[in-house]
């Protein structure tokens, strides 16, 4: 049975590199899968592809109303199967309709049967716009669902939202929560901000992934850390995440916090660095 997938979180929070790193570390071992990318900049898939960039499914109905769903299907690392739904330019319409379009196309043409997959994994645009980002929850289309989430307060409001609208869906068959994948973690402070997020809000970080310059330059030369720096640390990291994902089963229903509480939560912690910043400044000082 095919595992269905869908990454969330803020724009520009890791969503697409953090998801092809899945994908190839996947493929490594040996399963069957498919990355939908469902950001209108159809870029998901780039660095399974060599930096390359593939047609859209949306460009392709447009051009012609009886597209074969093959034609949309582009081998990447791994034997990965790459789509990239598109969808409207920035500003223009309902994102969300893009991956529905997209995600019937292949349904139509039996291509999740034919290509008997083990994992289908969605990188959801990042910006919540209309209400698309709640489509593959509202729709059922994934079913579990892990967020990435740096220990920014932005990113965390983002993961919140994210949370209720998977409270507001789950008991009309929406998607579950799997958890939280904690992205740029490199010190105590990053830890402690996420692990008291993830543990007020019910559910627990999948992975812990340090920012690392291996992954800029592994993208640089348009490749998954996976592929580009195989025997890495943070190919290891990635590697672990990916296993934790595959073996993950039982997904939740988060408790976001309100919006009162989460304003409070984050300015408590911001007072706990704005002190040990200080603490840090009048060690120099004495030293
Ligand atoms: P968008 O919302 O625009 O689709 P995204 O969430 O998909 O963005 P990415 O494009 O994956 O984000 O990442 C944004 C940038 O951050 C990229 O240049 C990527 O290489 C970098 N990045 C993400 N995670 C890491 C990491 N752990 N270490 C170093 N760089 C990273
Ligand atoms: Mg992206």
């Amino acid at each position: 049975k095919t595992k269905q997938i869908a990454i969330y979180g803020k724009g520009g929070i890791g969503k697409s590199t953090t998801t092809s790193n899945i994908s190839a570390a996947l493929a490594e071992a040996g399963y069957k899968v498919m990355q939908f990318g469902c950001d209108p900049k159809a870029d998901s898939t780039n660095t399974l592809r060599g930096g390359d960039y593939i047609p859209t499914v949306l460009d392709l109905l447009h051009a012609n109303s009886s597209v074969d769903a093959h034609d949309a299907i582009f081998k990447g690392f791994g034997g990965i199967y790459c789509v990239e739904a598109g969808g409207p330019q920035p500003g223009v319409g309902c994102a969300g309709r893009g991956i529905i379009s997209a995600v019937q196309l292949l349904k139509q043409q039996d291509i999740f049967e034919e290509l008997d997959l083990d994992f289908v994994i969605f990188d959801v645009l990042g910006d919540v716009v209309c209400g698309g980002f709640a489509v593959p929850v509202r729709e059922g289309i994934a079913e579990h669902v892990f967020t990435i989430s740096s220990s920014d307060f932005m990113a965390i409001y983002a993961a919140n939202n994210l949370f209720r609208g998977i409270q507001t869906y789950s008991n009309k068959g929406g998607a579950l929560l799997g958890g939280v994948i904690a992205n740029s973690i490199n010190t105590d402070f990053h830890h402690e901000i996420i692990d008291d997020f993830v543990g007020r809000t019910a559910t627990q970080v999948v992975e812990y992934v340090p920012r690392s310059v291996t992954v800029t330059q592994a993208e640089l030369s348009g490749r998954t850390t996976i592929e580009a720096a195989p025997k890495s640390e943070q190919a290891s990291i990635y590697r672990r995440l990916a296993t934790r994902i595959a073996e993950h089963t039982q997904s939740k229903v988060p408790t976001p916090l309100g919006q009162q509480e989460l304003r409070e939560w984050s300015a408590s912690w911001a007072d706990r660095l704005i002190e040990a910043e200080n603490q840090r400044e009048r060690a120099i000082q004495v030293a």
